[in-house]
């Protein structure tokens, strides 16, 4: 099965990067023309998700993560200060399943492939893997 790993750096502690492109170039250099697409992130405070990539729905959405996860006596903090980063990622999932048609990534107008850091800076892992009709 054809397998990429990308790489990607984050500058912030709660920031969204669109990584459509990335992952669109690693199935063209894989060559295959239809299938279906896992992309997953190797982290647990990091999410993938599908959505419009634009400015305020950005700022939104990492507002709601804030809302959502830092209030709260969470036991994880006990360990490492970070259960908020865990649980919005649990919420907002690791992976995301794409179709690939004619090569391209199966996407909607304005539909992005989002990834999410929850407890940056730091550099995350995406794997692509796709599974490639007959
Ligand atoms: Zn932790």
């Amino acid at each position: 099965m054809p397998r990429a790993r990308l790489m990607v750096s984050t500058s912030r502690s709660r920031e969204v990067v669109d990584i459509t492109r990335q992952v669109q170039q690693a199935v063209d250099e894989m060559g295959v023309e239809d299938g279906i697409a896992c992309v997953s992130v190797e982290h647990c405070t990091c999410a993938l998700y599908l959505n419009e990539y634009e400015r305020g729905l950005i700022a939104d959405m990492v507002r709601l993560v804030e809302e959502l996860v830092t209030r709260g006596d969470w036991q994880h903090d006990r360990i490492d200060s970070n259960a908020g980063a865990h649980l919005a990622a649990s919420v907002l999932g690791s992976s995301v399943a794409l179709p690939v048609t004619g090569g391209t990534l199966g996407l909607g107008t304005w539909q992005r492939l989002l990834m999410m850091e929850l407890d940056g800076p730091r550099q995350r892992n995406v794997t692509v893997s796709v599974v490639a009709d007959r």
